[in-house]
């Protein structure tokens, strides 16, 4: 493709002749003149330029031209309690005035962490009991991995390295979390996978399962998969099994029955950890507080983030058993110290406002909130399934995909996977929603305090847009 004609100079506002235009056209041309942005082709971004998000209200997030949008995906998957709480502005500028920073490392620690540790310690399974802070999920996912190497080679185990991982899910970015992670983008030119990592089938019935097979027998034989490959590479070489309890970036795609109460057997068999990674299904999105208190089964380590402070601080936490810190912590007095930590582990502002969202998550029922409009939610996108672009609806509580497919019966996709995904996120966003395009998927993830009259108003603004889209096809 070929590159506009720019200089950095001309995007300087002075050049700009439409005066009324002026703010956001000088940000548009700064943006494109200096961001590289995630998840974003360069190339058609420096021809498209961005869409400025201004400010925000509940549920809805307004562009710098005053167009209002429902922010369908909760921000990335992770704005709880709305976008505009006083209560969490409060939290943040009272802590910022008191201690902007400190540290956690050297002994040295501060209340909004420990308060947070403790809260974390509360809430999820008896079994977990100690916490450790970073700034992101990926980050998070990065710690755990050299927490369960470090425990091993701890525990007279050096061999036992490797992790099981499935197929689309979506653990991070980083080095050993973007290895975690099983989709090709995230793998491809980066020289990932880079940590020793089996990735397993994908759990998703629709797409997965073989003909005639029920969803016991998908999951007895994605259960035997994942005994074959513990067998084939040796058990005493398996340190961990992650996945998300419903795997979310990946497609939004909730295992089979009985899929982890087969994992859950399987790790304590082999004497395997097992890792729920909850960034997203973690305080409240499937209708309890947790996803593996869902599904039924109980992890040796969690990862929590996004809803953890509704996003608006950076800020993860790894919640883990007795024997992985009683490992972690004999290891420490071996050598000295625990070698890894990050400035911002444990970051007062980002603790403080954590525990702030955690007690509105509370006070305001919001896990209640997401289980009660999460069924009518799930039933009004049901309504889409006669649509004729529609091949699945899936989903549980407040997080949702609609499946696009070139032949309904079949379940065939398109040829040229992405495309109408990319076309349908284009028309949600001018009917004024914003939502997720992976593939051919439109995911929603609404924030947890929508109402039944907002989500009426969610469905209406897709329903119109996938209209638009199959007219643009026919
Ligand atoms: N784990 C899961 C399940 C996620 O969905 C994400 C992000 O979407 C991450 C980890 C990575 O989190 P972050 O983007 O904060 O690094």
């Amino acid at each position: 493709t070929k590159r506009p004609a720019r200089s950095r100079f001309v995007s300087i506002p002075s050049r700009i002749s439409k005066v009324t235009n002026h703010i956001s056209n000088s940000l548009a041309h700064a943006d494109i003149s200096s961001v590289l942005h995630p998840y974003t082709d360069a190339r058609a971004h420096e021809r498209q330029g961005p869409v400025v998000i201004d400010h925000g209200k509940g549920i809805y997030v307004y562009d710098d031209k005053g167009n209002e949008y429902i922010e369908g995906l909760a921000g990335l998957w992770s704005v709880a309690i709305g976008f505009n709480e006083p209560r969490l502005v409060k939290t943040a500028a009272e802590q910022m005035a008191k201690l902007p920073y400190y540290h956690t490392f050297s002994h040295k620690s501060h209340e909004p962490s420990i308060r947070l540790a403790e809260k974390l310690v509360e809430m999820t399974p008896p079994s977990l009991n100690h916490v450790f802070f970073t700034s992101s999920g990926s980050e998070a996912n990065d710690t755990m991995v050299k927490m369960v190497w470090y425990m091993n080679n701890a525990l007279g185990r050096p061999n036992k390295k490797k992790f099981l991982a499935r197929n689309k899910a979506y653990h991070g970015i980083t080095v050993a979390s973007g290895s975690l992670t099983g989709l090709p983008n995230n793998h491809r030119d980066f020289d990932l996978p880079a940590i020793p990592v089996r990735h397993l089938t994908c759990p998703h019935f629709y797409r997965f399962a073989e003909e005639g097979e029920t969803e016991v027998e998908f999951a007895a034989r994605l259960v035997a998969e994942a005994e074959a490959a513990i067998l084939e590479e040796g058990p005493e070489t398996i340190a961990a099994f992650i996945g998300e309890p419903l795997m979310a970036a990946g497609g939004v795609m909730a295992p089979p029955e009985g899929y982890w109460q087969g994992i859950e057997a399987l790790c304590r068999k082999y004497d395997i950890l097992l890792v729920a990674d909850e960034v997203i299904c973690g305080f409240g999105r499937l209708g309890t507080t947790f996803g593996c208190e869902y599904f039924g089964f109980t992890p040796d380590i969690m990862i929590t983030s996004k809803q953890l402070t509704s996003s608006y601080m950076p800020l993860a936490a790894i919640v883990f058993s007795d024997d992985v810190y009683n490992a972690i912590a004999d290891n420490t007095a071996k050598i000295g110290t625990f070698g890894h930590g990050f400035t911002a582990s444990g970051h007062p502002v980002a603790t403080a406002v954590g525990l702030e969202n955690l007690k509105i998550i509370e006070e305001r029922e919001l896990v209640a909130n997401a289980a009660k409009v999460g069924r009518f939610f799930q039933a009004r996108l049901r309504e889409l399934a006669d649509h004729p672009l529609v091949g699945e609806v899936r989903g549980i509580g407040l997080i949702a995909a609609v499946e696009m497919v070139a032949d309904k019966q079949t379940k065939r996709p398109f040829a040229q996977p992405g495309k109408i995904g990319a076309t349908a996120f284009s028309a949600t966003q001018e009917h004024g929603l914003i939502v997720r395009a992976i593939g051919d998927s439109i995911a929603l993830c609404p924030p947890l305090i929508i109402d039944e009259v907002q989500v009426d108003e969610l469905v209406n603004r897709l329903k119109k847009a996938l209209d638009d889209v199959a007219e643009w096809r026919s």
